[in-house]
């Protein structure tokens, strides 16, 4: 059932906390993968959040 939930798990954008539209993945400082929403990625990008 796993695919089940992912499907109906929202992710939520690492940047604004506001569910993610078009996530996309980033890695955060510890290496943990976390999720940008589109209109959040030039913040992520100067977050310095790295593409995995
Ligand atoms: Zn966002």
């Amino acid at each position: 059932m796993n695919w089940l939930k992912r499907l109906f798990t929202p992710k939520r954008c690492y940047v604004c906390g506001q569910k993610a539209t078009n996530p996309q993945v980033y890695l955060d400082d510890q290496g943990k993968k976390v999720y940008v929403c589109y209109k959040c990625v030039p913040y992520a990008e100067r977050r310095a959040l790295r593409k995995p």
